[in-house]
């Protein structure tokens, strides 16, 4: 479910019309829903039960502060992977007593920085960071709470660039090795308080099979975990995918009953039906670390066609926001549906691409793509763009990062202002 649908012909965020936004703050444009945001935090604990959990939301999602501070106000944790982002959550009014810090290449001054502001746990990469970490904190006269990631060597079977829980994968400690590492640093690194187990096996999963598997295959390792070193939680990591086709249609209830069974995504619901009953009697506090769930379908990308090109094999539709806005067409063929923001006529669909201003063939949101015609002067959104999409955004091109809006309701809040080109060359000397 989301808040984006047309109304009287024009395309809505909640009550607020996406024109008379792009009107009034320009083009590139990100427009948040936070009425969504909430909905699928909501949705996701209430799918959970009544098992101890807490959703540590991840902030490389979406990092904008205020989107930061209306999850910390309804009780989210976070989950960071990096000094910037501990920054972010505290000065959103995040509690760092429910962070938990991930990432394969923490620096000296992240830990410290973490150390001192006493967040939850870190979730160790490799046996050589939990020795950096034991170090650490020795030197700080501190115990640094810490799980191990472990790597179950599940394929996720999602596009190789966010796939994270294959042997071959940077990610983690190998399954086999994580008891030892267990035994030899409870002996061993008196600054270390085993506090727990982390996973995390790759985004945009669209089945629920790969999660089963995961979770199956890591229980009897908890379990030992358990009884040996008494750690007290799980993170069975974030991941959970989300429809980036038909998402217009997708935020009606009949659209989901009207699908077949086998062609019905993942919803949150069966995740929760499928996980739950599996982690129930572990005694364990369960985490969960989502954010393209959480974000993803909450947030739109406007941007204004400035030409149409017509070559002799395509025509092209050359829009105002570039790879730089929104990356993940050129990073990992990321799909996203574009809408004009008038709603079409009729069904007429013209064959087109839809490409940026940045001088690279990778920057295009679609290629022959069948769409609603729209011509230069037009609006169009790129669905589905609230997560891994300003976060990943860039000046690439010397092009100001674009603004960001949060709508709740009929009210539309400026929480980002646009770039203005003094901002491109601030503090370089
Ligand atoms: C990126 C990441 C997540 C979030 O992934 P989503 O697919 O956005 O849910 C969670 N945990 C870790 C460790 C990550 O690196």
């Amino acid at each position: 479910m989301h808040g984006f649908s047309y109304k009287n012909g024009s395309l809505f965020c909640e009550d607020v019309s996406l024109s008379t936004l792009a009107d009034e703050y320009g083009t590139p444009l990100y427009v948040y829903s936070a009425g969504t945001i909430l909905d699928h935090y909501k949705r996701l604990n209430a799918a959970m039960g009544d098992i101890d959990h807490e959703v540590a939301y991840a902030v490389k999602a979406n990092s904008n502060l205020s989107v930061l501070r209306l999850l910390a106000t309804h009780g989210a944790g976070f989950d960071i992977v990096s000094g910037g982002e501990l920054f972010r959550v505290i000065k959103a009014g995040g509690d760092p007593a429910h962070c938990t810090f991930a990432g394969v290449g923490k620096t000296r001054a992240e830990i410290i920085y973490a150390l001192e502001q006493g967040i939850y746990s870190f979730n160790v990469e490799s046996e050589e960071e939990l020795r950096y970490l034991n170090d650490v904190a020795g030197e700080l006269g501190v115990i640094a709470p810490a799980a191990v990631r472990v790597n179950p060597n599940v394929d996720a079977k999602t596009h190789k660039y966010i796939s994270t829980g294959k042997s071959e994968n940077k990610f983690g400690v190998d399954f086999g090795v994580i008891l030892d590492l267990y035994e030899r640093a409870s002996k061993e690194l008196k600054n270390i308080k085993l506090r727990g187990l982390q996973m995390h096996i790759g985004s945009q999963l669209t089945s629920i099979a790969p999660f089963i598997e995961a979770i199956e295959k890591v229980t009897p390792l908890v379990r030992e975990l358990k009884a040996r070193h008494g750690i007290e939680f799980w993170s069975i990591g974030g991941g959970i995918g989300i429809i980036y086709e038909q998402s217009l249609q997708s935020g009606s209830i009949e659209w989901w009953e009207n699908q077949m069974d086998d062609e019905r995504p993942l919803t949150i619901e069966r995740y929760g039906k499928e996980l739950v009953p599996r982690l129930h009697d572990l005694g364990l506090k369960i985490l969960l670390e989502p954010g393209r769930y959480i974000v993803g379908n909450a947030g739109v990308l406007l941007t204004k066609c400035l030409y149409e090109k017509k070559g002799t094999a395509k025509t092209f539709k050359i829009v105002d926001a570039g790879m730089n806005d929104l990356i993940r067409p050129a990073l990992y063929e990321g799909h996203h549906e574009i809408v004009p923001l008038v709603e079409p006529a009729n069904g007429v669909r013209v064959t087109v691409d839809v490409v940026g201003p940045i001088c690279e063939s990778g920057d295009f949101f679609c290629q022959d793509r069948p769409l609603a015609d729209f011509n230069p002067g037009d609006l169009v959104a790129l669905m589905s763009a609230g997560a891994y999409g300003f976060a990943m955004a860039s000046n690439y091109n010397s092009r100001p990062l674009p603004a960001e809006i949060l709508v709740e309701g009929g009210t539309a809040t400026l929480v980002r202002k646009r770039q203005s080109l003094d901002d491109l060359i601030e503090g370089e000397l």
